[in-house]
């Protein structure tokens, strides 16, 4: 729900300051409405339901893959397109992949959301919704901002939002914000964030020619600039920035690339995380022997490395393949 609109009708209202967080409790535990929040009058949940959405996001059409993930396509008031994931694992793991933006200004040329339009920056409370839609079904224990958007480009919202994540139940330790390193929001990040949230890179090439042609943020913001942030980062927190590497056959997968990435990492700050490449047209995913001798190089050169575990590629809900189609093409809520 829209947290300001909230406290603001609270305030018409009338209302002690103390309702805006008894809502809040609720909502954050996964009520399913106004009206199961008893300790509220019951013409205060009336007035409420009449004046502030429930939330801010219409849940338009929800897919679920063999694997148990379920991706969700949402519509902001406005009429912008928004997805989420939810990622289920066997160990009790419940991580949900919000967006930071309706699409993406960025045109990283793997990745399908930087192709559609895109829309605006989401609020804090477009971001919680999202959460808060996969809470109401079930508990939910992480979460990754990988969805669409970068989230340093939005950097106020996707901090409120991110401060806001333990009343649901996710902890700052197991919320990881990725970033292709737009530096102004990491700046902020490095400098003025003291909870223990993780930070990712989406890396992807050691060399600045190949980076760019893959990622043309990297003419912008060097990632020699970005690493020093990332550094910083490592040094005030003890956590290491976690390392996005999409593997991409013949591009950015060669032995001598694993090389050059260990040498500009070094053992200490990073952990590598290669994720095979999810299909979205234009590149040739590279083959399990070509990922495994690149992590070979790494692991050779003691710099700490995992291939990610692909989940919900069947209903393109893998990374980089969140791109919401026109609304007219989309199946009904199951
Ligand atoms: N803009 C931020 C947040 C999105 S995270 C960022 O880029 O970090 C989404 C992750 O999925 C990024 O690491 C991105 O590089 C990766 N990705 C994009 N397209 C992909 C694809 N086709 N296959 C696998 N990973 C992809």
């Amino acid at each position: 729900m829209d947290l300001k609109r909230l406290d603001e009708r609270l305030d018409e209202l009338g209302q002690p300051a103390y309702r805006g967080r008894q809502v809040w409790e609720w909502a954050s535990g996964g009520a399913p409405g106004y009206e199961a929040m008893t300790n509220l009058p019951l013409a205060l949940r009336t007035a409420l339901a009449a004046d502030v959405p429930f939330s801010t996001l219409t849940a338009e059409a929800e897919q679920r893959s063999r694997d148990g993930t379920v991706k969700t396509l949402f519509r902001t008031h406005d009429g912008h397109p928004v997805e989420a994931v939810l990622m289920r694992y066997r160990d009790g793991r419940r991580s949900v992949c919000v967006s930071s933006q309706s699409g993406c200004p960025l045109t990283c040329t793997f990745c399908a959301t930087g192709r559609m339009a895109f829309g605006r920056n989401l609020t804090a409370s477009e971001i919680l919704d999202q959460v808060l839609h996969f809470r109401r079904s079930e508990p939910v224990n992480h979460l990754v901002f990988m969805g669409m958007g970068e989230p340093f480009m939005n950097v106020d919202a996707v901090l409120d939002a991110a401060r806001r994540l333990p009343d649901i139940g996710i902890t700052h330790r197991r919320t990881t914000i990725s970033t292709v390193g737009w530096l102004p929001g990491l700046e902020r990040f490095v400098e003025e964030v003291t909870e223990p949230i993780r930070l990712a890179l989406s890396l992807h090439a050691a060399d600045p020619t190949v980076r760019s042609e893959l990622m043309p943020v990297n003419d912008r913001y060097p990632l020699p600039d970005v690493l020093v942030l990332c550094r910083r980062h490592w040094e005030r927190t003890n956590r290491r920035v976690f390392v996005e590497y999409v593997m991409l056959a013949g591009v950015n997968d060669s032995p001598a690339q694993a090389r050059a990435l260990a040498e500009l990492l070094g053992r200490e700050a990073f952990k590598v995380n290669l994720i095979p490449y999810n299909p979205t047209g234009l590149f040739d995913g590279s083959s399990r022997a070509a990922i495994a001798a690149f992590k070979a190089e790494l692991d050779a050169a003691r710099v700490p490395a995992t291939v990610r575990l692909t989940r919900g590629r069947d209903i393109a809900a893998a990374c980089g393949q969140l791109v919401a189609p026109a609304r007219e093409t989309r199946p009904a809520l199951a």
